[in-house]
């Protein structure tokens, strides 16, 4: 320990004018004690209010006067402390994303405060195999469904978690309770944390690794001992099936027998109950899975179970990179192109990125994976800082579906103004009679204001940015990168058709087609609408599992996780709804969602079959998509990026100016805008596709450049004439591309 007479901390007040280190005596009484990362309280400001504030520096110096400093006044009693890793991890973020040290700190402080943490519970069974059979077939018979999904699961296994039954398996306590009174379980409570799951004889079903999942495994963990973290970087290019989730496993098993941890990042909803169950089986009271409705006291639990080496596998959102192991060894995270993986708050942060830094700090490996991976990860893979492995067989079988495309201008030439293709209704029809499942996909995200031509595919977008423009009020179309603006048009400037205008259907117009369309279907709708609350997701997934409908309907949130094995057919409604959003990443946003969509379709026995409805059939992202051809979509994509100098090929930020008053929104971007420094390409102040939100208007500028320091360096040219800039609503936030 460090033993210093003065401290430099970080107090607790988001501002850009306190944003900065301040130096405080450490009193007698706490020199033997204080610690850099503790929580402390001082006095603050002329009216030596108290505030709370992190010990970032412990020092026997001090520039300024001792007798003009104040001294601490005492650690927080039962605050959480600052791992000294994850500072330097802070002032990386604070650096890269731009946000305050507090912020930053905030951002890689796991828990907050310490609360009780809570019991742990577990389900046991008290029935034999046989009998939980037969009470399973009872239920089935019954059709008391949920009682049924319990049971089925209580056939193998003798202990189950039972926040994971609740959660994934969506069965209500109510539920557990009539099976306990039915003898079929009992729920046990722990004080003390151990993992709920039995030793079932797994070490004998152990799967033989594939020759390409073995040479992955050996070559990524003979990194393991590297002290060189730049050799442990990787990308797992793999079809959804191909072994990649295993190949995970099996690298935790090798860093766990180098007395390493793991940290295990997912997309936040992905994870079904079976793929939980294989990591719990593996690592037992070693793994915990986190997920982001835990409460501050679970947070906490977790944190100590970390720091004390209570666990070796951590499973959990982007949040989880930041739990404080001691001796972490590698960062898998799946899925890595997924959207959740960009922090929503100041400081957007980008996971991958701050990743890396991480396993850097740490001297840990990294793992990406992914069956459609991102641009710019490919793209660095492609340029020698990953390395790349490609894993291109299904390892159950399976083919992948039959894909067709449908050009909706024909639809309507024929007279077909319905939001289902005439090929559409007929293969619905043709399911509905085999009793096999449908999924639809509306891939539309919040907003959508282009315009586009139902007779010729047409879309109106900027001459100078290549994005879709969005529609104003007050007859405008604007470019919401660069301000150009034009007329709005009541007809197709290519064709002359009066069929142009914004896509309006949703997701309940597309049930109530269905209803009118098929007498007695059964429809489940996922949406913003219908996920409100909970644990509703995981309901509507489990109702859609069980046969209780025809169809679902949703938008993204059906793609992921979750299997379906009774799901033949994939239709998506309008392809074009995410190719036209005003955005240089949406031709690859389409491609990804389109071939997650299509993969649905078909994971079972029967063979399935998927339908891409779009007025652009000959899109890149869409034809290489229904082929399910990635290397295909990259090369078009990247040569796209090359030429327009979008990222990965240049660096962008996209800053935006928020006001209460509009025209010092405008007036301080365009004073941002003239702040430029060399080497920057700044483009606007344009107005946002969305111009106000809660009153705030919105004012976009784009900044442009080959390298990111360039823009980096702007970014603190900005932030320095923030700190002395008269402000009064103004938020201005900053966000990489
Ligand atoms: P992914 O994560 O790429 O979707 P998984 O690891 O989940 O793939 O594997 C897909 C399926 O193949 C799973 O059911 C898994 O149990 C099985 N599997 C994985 N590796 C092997 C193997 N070496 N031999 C046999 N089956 C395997
Ligand atoms: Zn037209
Ligand atoms: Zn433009």
């Amino acid at each position: 320990m460090l033993v210093g007479k003065f401290a430099n901390v970080v107090i607790d007040i988001s501002h850009e004018k306190v944003d900065r280190l301040f130096g405080y005596i450490i009193p007698e009484t706490l020199r033997d004690k204080l610690e850099v990362g503790d929580l402390v309280e001082v006095p603050f400001g002329k009216y030596n209010a108290k505030k709370e504030a992190y010990v970032i520096e412990i020092t026997d110096t001090s520039d300024y006067p001792e007798d003009k400093m104040k001294e601490i006044i005492d650690i927080v009693p039962n605050a959480v402390s600052v791992e000294k890793d994850a500072i330097l991890l802070a002032y990386y973020i604070k650096d890269t994303y731009g946000s305050t040290m507090i912020q930053a700190l905030k951002t890689v402080l796991p828990a907050k405060k310490i609360v009780k943490p809570r019991q742990n519970k577990k389900i046991v069974r008290k029935l034999g195999r046989d009998e939980i059979q037969s009470l399973y077939g009872e239920c089935i018979r019954k059709k008391q469904s949920a009682k049924a999904r319990v049971l089925k699961e209580l056939v193998n296994e003798t202990i189950i978690p039972y926040d994971i039954v609740v959660s994934k398996l969506n069965v209500s306590p109510q539920t557990l309770m009539s099976l306990t009174r039915d003898g079929a379980l009992t729920v046990e409570i722990e004080e003390v944390y151990r993992n709920p799951v039995t030793n079932t004889n797994d070490e004998d079903n152990k799967l033989i690794l594939s020759d390409e999942q073995q040479d992955i495994v050996d070559t990524i963990s003979s990194t393991f001992d590297e002290d060189d973290p730049s050799k442990g970087k990787f990308l797992i290019h793999g079809i959804t099936g191909s072994g990649k989730t295993e190949v995970y496993i099996r690298l935790i098993e090798e860093a766990i027998k180098r007395n390493k941890q793991c940290i295990m990042l997912i997309p936040e909803i992905s994870l079904s109950y079976q793929t939980l169950m294989r990591f719990y089986k593996r690592f037992k009271d070693r793994v915990s899975v986190i997920n982001s409705s835990l409460s501050q006291g679970e947070k906490y639990d977790q944190c100590q179970r970390a720091l004390n080496g209570d666990i070796d596998v951590i499973i959990g959102p982007r949040s989880a990179l930041f739990t404080p192991f001691k001796n972490l060894g590698l960062v898998i995270i799946d899925e890595e192109h997924d959207g959740s993986y960009i922090s929503e708050s100041t400081p957007k942060y980008h996971t991958n990125e701050v990743a890396l830094k991480l396993c850097e700090i740490k001297g840990a490996s990294i793992v990406l994976g992914s069956a459609t991976p991102s641009v710019d990860t490919y793209f660095r893979a492609k340029s020698g800082e990953y390395r790349l492995f490609n894993m291109t067989k299904r390892l159950t079988g399976g083919e992948l579906p039959r894909v067709s495309i449908v050009d909706l201008k024909e639809e309507l030439k024929e007279g077909n103004k319905s939001i289902f293709s005439r090929a559409l209704i007929e293969k619905i029809d043709e399911k509905l009679k085999k009793k096999e499942q449908i999924m639809l996909f509306l891939n539309r995200r919040g907003y959508a204001g282009f315009i586009s031509c139902r007779a010729c595919g047409n879309v109106i977008k900027c001459p100078h940015c290549d994005v879709s423009l969005s529609r104003h009020y007050g007859g405008k179309l604007i470019c919401h990168y660069c301000g150009y603006e034009t007329k709005d048009v009541n007809t197709c400037p290519t064709c002359g058709s009066k069929y142009i205008s914004s896509f309006k259907a949703g997701t309940e117009q597309i049930e109530e087609a269905l209803k009118k369309t098929f007498k007695d279907i059964k429809v489940l709708r996922m949406d913003a609408d219908t996920t409100k609350t909970k644990d509703s997701y995981e309901k509507i997934l489990s109702a859609f599992k069980n046969n209780e409908a025809d169809v679902l309907v949703g938008t993204q949130m059906i793609v992921k996780g979750h299997d379906f094995p009774n799901v033949t057919l994939v239709g998506v409604i309008a392809a074009d709804l995410s190719l036209n959003e005003a955005d240089f990443r949406t031709g690859e946003r389409t491609f990804q969602l389109l071939t997650q969509a299509v993969g649905r379709a078909g994971r079972g026995e029967k063979e399935g079959e998927a339908i891409i409805q779009t007025y652009r059939p000959d899109h890149y992202s869409i034809i290489h998509a229904s082929n399910q051809d990635y290397l295909g979509f990259y090369n078009e994509e990247i040569s796209y990026r090359m030429l327009m100098d979008y990222p990965p090929c240049g660096k962008l930020l996209h800053v935006l100016i928020q006001s209460k008053d509009e025209r010092r929104a405008l007036g301080l971007a365009t004073a941002l805008m003239k702040r430029k420094t060399e080497g920057v390409r700044v483009i606007g102040p344009a107005i946002d596709s969305i111009s106000k939100i809660n009153d705030f208007y919105r004012y976009n500028l784009y900044v442009k450049a080959g390298n990111e320091d360039r823009i980096i360096e702007y970014r603190k040219v900005m932030e320095d004439f923030l700190k002395t800039a008269p402000l009064k609503s103004e938020i201005v936030t900053f966000d990489f591309q």
